[in-house]
């Protein structure tokens, strides 16, 4: 039995590259969860995760078991760093908000935090974390001494090296959002089964620290399907200033749910759009 997910952050209405991600998910796995990622307060809204639910029906790809939302599950991530920071692998950050707005999100492109490392190596000071918010963030130095550097493996066979250079002190939690994207996706992938996580190719570069994390965390190591993303024909990418149609849009526009789903997981796109890597 395989186990896959669906994790669209409820920022925004869902389009063609999420249905192409969801199809390929639904088919890959016997089952398939549904993780609503809204853990960063200022830019996820509930009527999103109804309109996630409406695309979704639409497209005939019900998911299995109940909804997962991560802003319910806060106490899970709370744990997980927890014991990063009791084993010194995680350490407290007081750089600006705009350093490390980008955390929370998941980040389509370039995971590397360029972080200059600001924070790390000083002295615990519990005065000052009490009296000033903070985050926290991974010593990826200290963690990959620890347990080295875990590649990963995608479906198909094809193993992959993750480099140094790409890791980066992750934020691990915000002091506005309990947890960054990178600490709730494998917690919860873990704690729901998932073995076969199914996103797209902008994704790949988050692998290298999820799998950090995993091994620190000692949990399992899930196989990987970094699907190509669904772009324009000039190869803009899907983006609300590009134009994109929703998947509101497209079903208001009567097209058929069912069909396009189809198309889609056969990997035949609607005229004007096409499938590129990241
Ligand atoms: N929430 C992420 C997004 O909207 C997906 C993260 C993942 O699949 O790991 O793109």
């Amino acid at each position: 039995m395989t186990t896959s997910r669906f994790a669209p952050s409820p920022t925004g209405r869902l389009h063609l590259g999420h249905a192409y991600s969801a199809a390929l998910g639904r088919a890959a796995g016997t089952r398939w969860l549904l993780r609503i990622e809204d853990l960063d307060p200022g830019r996820s809204q509930p009527e999103f995760v109804d309109g996630i639910l409406k695309d979704l029906a639409w497209l005939g790809l019900p998911h299995d078991g109940a909804m997962l939302v991560q802003s319910e599950r806060t106490c899970l991530y709370g744990a997980a760093l927890q014991r990063l920071v009791d084993e010194r692998l995680a350490y407290p950050c007081f750089c600006t908000r705009a350093d490390i707005a980008a955390s929370v999100t998941a980040p389509h492109g370039d995971a590397a935090t360029g972080y200059p490392g600001t924070c790390r190596g000083k002295p615990d000071d519990p005065k000052r974390r009490a009296a000033i918010p903070h985050s926290w963030r991974l010593d990826s130095a200290a963690a990959i001494a620890r347990v080295g550097l875990p590649g990963w493996r995608e479906v198909g066979g094809g193993h992959f090296a993750s480099r140094e250079q790409d890791l980066g002190d992750a934020v691990l939690a915000r002091k506005d959002a309990p947890s960054s994207y990178h600490l709730a996706c494998v917690v919860d992938d873990a704690n729901s089964g998932v073995d076969l996580v199914v996103r797209g190719a902008d994704l790949r570069p988050s692998t290298p620290i999820q799998r950090l994390l995993q091994r620190l965390l000692e949990l399992p190591e899930p196989t990987y399907l970094h699907h190509p993303l669904v772009v324009h024909e000039d190869g803009r990418r899907l983006a609300k200033r590009d134009q994109a149609p929703t998947l509101a849009a497209l079903r208001q526009a009567g097209v058929d749910g069912l069909k396009l789903r189809d198309d889609l997981g056969n990997g035949r796109l609607p005229y004007g759009f096409r499938l590129a890597d990241a």
